[in-house]
């Protein structure tokens, strides 16, 4: 079991944050942004970035060569009509897309909107560590707050219609 940190400060005590929240055992906040048979979008839960968005797997599973072939299938799809969404609605740009296999929890992709204020930690994959700490540091404000909740909001809506 390991202890998290929630990015409202609960802590939460799981053997698996993933199936945890694809599970529905732990509510992200803002709840579900989408789901199918085989995934689950949701605001990241640890950094409090508008259109953060988690896809992951229901399975757990750690690597892509364990995805099955309509798993495969729903994700591209997904990943595509999430992108869209960000884009449509909330007029993000560019995406950044991380996910790494020998993760402490199971197969998930991050989506990070690239805002202006991230360029100042850089570009690339080297201004993605930075950017993240400061996000949880710095912009845990109630304002901040209820803008990723509506940017939450506004992705499921336009996801589920
Ligand atoms: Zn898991």
């Amino acid at each position: 079991m390991r202890k998290i940190t929630l990015s409202n400060g609960k802590t939460v005590e799981v053997a698996c944050l993933s199936c945890a929240i694809t599970s529905n055992l732990i509510e992200p906040d803002g709840g579900i942004v989408f789901e199918t048979e085989y995934f689950h979008a949701h605001q990241d839960v640890a950094y409090p970035i508008k259109g953060l968005i988690i896809l992951a797997s229901k399975r757990h599973i750690k690597c892509f060569d364990e995805l099955t072939e309509i798993e495969k299938i729903d994700y591209i799809q997904l990943l595509s009509k999430i992108r869209k969404a960000q884009r449509d609605v909330l007029g993000i740009e560019y995406v950044y897309y991380f996910y790494n296999e020998d993760t402490t929890h199971h197969f998930h992709t991050w989506m990070l909107p690239r805002y202006d204020w991230m360029y100042e930690f850089g570009r690339s994959v080297e201004s993605v560590r930075p950017v993240l700490l400061y996000a949880r540091n710095k912009m845990n404000t109630k304002e901040n707050i209820q803008e990723v909740l509506d940017a939450i909001d506004s992705l499921a809506k336009e996801l589920n219609k």
